[in-house]
């Protein structure tokens, strides 16, 4: 008997999730279990694993070995279940008045679940082009592991049409959202007794001239560039945590402080990034003749290229008749859409179940959702016949 598309993809969302797969376990386990499904419809994989090799980026190519196919891609790490209130064994799905609750339900191994399911009617009739899963490690520890993958398959001659992020967007097409770049300043100064503040360097005052100018940055970018249907819809930056100092008659030795900017789309992270570089530089000279030791240091943690909307607007029109949509949105939040768009694969984001789910003690996600994702999936899998 052929099983029904809802327990093929509660059955897969089950498998899914019974993977701990947070992002510093490995997903390796996982990946096999995706790898032997996708076998059974001619699958070709590829993987492109980490350097320690307990992690990988998994890329399962169904159809003729040729461009111009699409790509439904999504993560499979997800967030530590510690400290939240679940109500059951998060590993272990479990369902609820027509949801599915289970860590990752929403983010995003639900939309890993409908790519599986939507297959069988894909694959049920000949491909012209081929359909690409491209599921990816990394993505809640800053978009930090998609790239080797995205940047191989943008430059491979399988270059396909599309990519479709599956992340939480309501089944919403969400053309663009804003990249983001977060770091860690640590400021080195000289301690000594504060009666004698120009002996020594004082890290705290120096992290106040860098946050002070990096204040500056932030009111320019509320007069600057806008990009209508985000909120904010300019850009941000700032301070959100600051450490320094051992004692209030000591001048400071050291002082660190952790900053965020969200850009919006089409501006550039880096010419920000530059000015907080180029204040730093100006400032060092100072601290160094008193002590060469002293200095500025500027870490990236983590950058998340932003989406803008596509160039073919003939890409948008075609989702929003396929998903039965009128208009696409703009989103707050960063997505691993931009890294395959900077590859030169363009990119949406489309999902099932509701951002808000994500991250949540007792995840959860709907049934019928998944199921409406699974229809989509299915007529955009059509369009490569
Ligand atoms: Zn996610």
């Amino acid at each position: 008997m052929r099983s029904m598309p809802e327990s093929d993809v509660a059955a897969h969302l089950a498998k899914l999730v019974s993977f701990p797969t947070i992002s510093a376990s490995s997903n390796l386990a996982l990946n096999a279990y995706v790898e032997n499904v996708c076998a059974a419809f001619g699958a070709r994989a590829r993987t492109f694993p980490n350097k320690e090799g307990d992690k990988a980026n998994l890329l399962l190519s169904i159809g003729p070995e040729t461009p111009g196919g699409v790509i439904f891609s999504g993560h499979s790490d997800i967030v530590p279940t510690e400290g939240q209130a679940w109500t059951g064994d998060p590993w272990t799905l479990r369902e609820k008045d027509g949801r599915l609750i289970g860590r990752g339900a929403t983010d995003m191994k639900g939309f890993l679940a409908c790519c599986l399911a939507a297959l069988p009617a894909i694959t049920a009739k000949p491909l012209a082009r081929p359909i690409h899963l491209a599921f990816s490690y990394d993505e809640e520890v800053g978009c930090s592991g998609v790239g080797s993958m995205a940047e191989w398959i943008g430059a491979s001659g399988l270059k396909p049409r599309l990519a479709i992020i599956g992340e939480a967007t309501d089944m919403d097409l969400v053309a663009a959202h804003k990249g983001g770049l977060i770091g860690w300043t640590t400021v080195t100064g000289k301690p000594g007794h504060s009666s004698q503040p120009d002996r020594y360097v004082n890290a705290v005052m120096i992290a106040a001239e860098l946050i002070a100018s990096i204040n500056q940055i932030r009111q320019e970018m509320r007069d600057g560039p806008r990009f209508e249907g985000l909120d904010p819809p300019y850009s941000t930056i700032q301070v959100n945590q600051i450490a320094g100092g051992l004692h209030g008659n000591i001048v400071a030795e050291s002082c660190r402080f952790f900053w965020e900017m969200r850009i919006i789309p089409g501006e550039s992270d880096q010419v920000v990034l530059e000015r907080m570089q180029a204040r730093a530089r100006e400032l060092e000279p100072a601290m160094k003749a008193v002590d060469p030791a002293t200095g500025i240091a500027i870490d990236i943690q983590a950058r998340i290229p932003g989406l803008r909307p596509n160039d073919d607007p003939a890409i948008e029109k075609e989702l929003l008749s396929l998903l039965g949509r009128a208009r696409s949105r703009a989103v707050p939040y960063g997505t691993e859409a931009g890294i395959f768009q900077n590859a030169g694969v363009p990119a949406v984001v489309i999902g099932p179940g509701d951002i808000k789910d994500a991250h949540q003690p007792d995840e959860s996600i709907a049934l019928a959702a998944l199921m409406d994702c699974v229809g989509f999936l299915t007529r955009v899998g059509e369009t490569c016949r």
